[in-house]
């Protein structure tokens, strides 16, 4: 996956499309990530002991992660991901457009 938890991300696509947002959660195992207010689902709940009210939450909804791009504060926006070799041997992500370290 080009994101992990806690990046921030720009939607390419669907309802939310050039929205932004931080990873919430990343599920390499299924491609989606949850992006904070992203994908808002309205569920109804049930009184339980956590909720005594009952009511509706609101709750983000995974997308695939194909349907956003790491965000670039350099050029403000989601940009392609590269990967660079340090010279100490550590792997980094960097901007295909600017080249500045993501
Ligand atoms: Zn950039």
């Amino acid at each position: 996956m080009h994101v992990k938890k806690g990046d921030t991300v720009v939607v390419i696509s669907g309802k939310d499309k050039g929205k932004k947002g931080k990873v919430l959660a990343a599920m390499p195992k299924t491609d989606r990530v949850i992006v904070e207010g992203v994908n808002m689902l309205t569920k109804h709940k049930k009184p339980n002991a956590q909720l005594q009210q009952g009511g509706i939450i609101h709750q983000e909804g995974s997308i695939h992660v194909s349907n956003v791009m790491l965000y670039c504060n350099k050029d403000k926006t989601g940009v392609r991901v590269g990967h660079k070799i340090l010279e100490n041997g550590e792997k980094v992500r960097v901007c295909k457009k600017c080249g500045e370290t993501l």
